[in-house]
């Protein structure tokens, strides 16, 4: 298991850290809502010149606001931890777009989902599978600004990485 491998590499990590307090409050007061692909690991921050203590990374499936968890932790980035601006970032070759829900539902199923539960679904939504990545980060800008939680003095901007260049393209500019 991962697990053996992972207690072994922190046994070596710690041993080179020299602990210091860091402030929990995000330095650049910059919130970031972005997909949990791998290939951004790592790679997203550098790509935005952030650095451990900048910002408030918040990551699920496809960068898709699905209900109200991303909205909540932005709330509590905006109204507890100084965050002033806010940026949706999603990428291209998202693993989520062009998701086959037949698949997924019969995968479900196989692993002892009960098909009644898989049928009540509304599996886009849930897993955040979409259909073009542009159009899913200029929704979700959208949705955030939308919401009565998010104050209209914070900006809500959307761009878009590509996973392999680094590229960052502005979709949404919130002036
Ligand atoms: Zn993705």
């Amino acid at each position: 298991m991962m697990l053996d491998e992972v207690l072994k590499a922190n046994k070596n990590f710690v041993k080179d850290i020299e602990p210091k307090k860091m402030s929990h409050m995000p330095q650049k007061k910059l919130a970031i809502v972005t997909c949990m692909d791998t290939r951004l690991t790592g790679f997203l921050e550098p790509a935005m010149g952030i650095g451990r203590g900048d910002a408030k990374i918040i990551k699920n499936a496809g960068n898709t606001i699905v209900d109200r968890d991303v909205i909540r932790s932005l709330a509590a980035a905006v109204y507890a931890l100084g965050v002033e601006e806010i940026m949706v970032v999603g990428h291209y070759d998202c693993g989520m777009a062009n998701v086959d829900p037949e698949k997924i539902n019969a995968a479900m199923m196989d692993r002892g989902v009960s098909p009644k539960t898989v049928e009540d679904l509304d599996l886009k939504e849930w897993i955040g599978a979409i259909d073009n990545e542009e159009e899913n980060v200029v929704q979700n800008v959208k949705k955030i600004r939308g919401s009565p939680f998010i104050p209209s003095d914070v900006p809500v901007h959307g761009l878009i990485i590509d996973p392999y260049q680094g590229t960052l393209e502005v979709l949404v500019e919130d002036k």
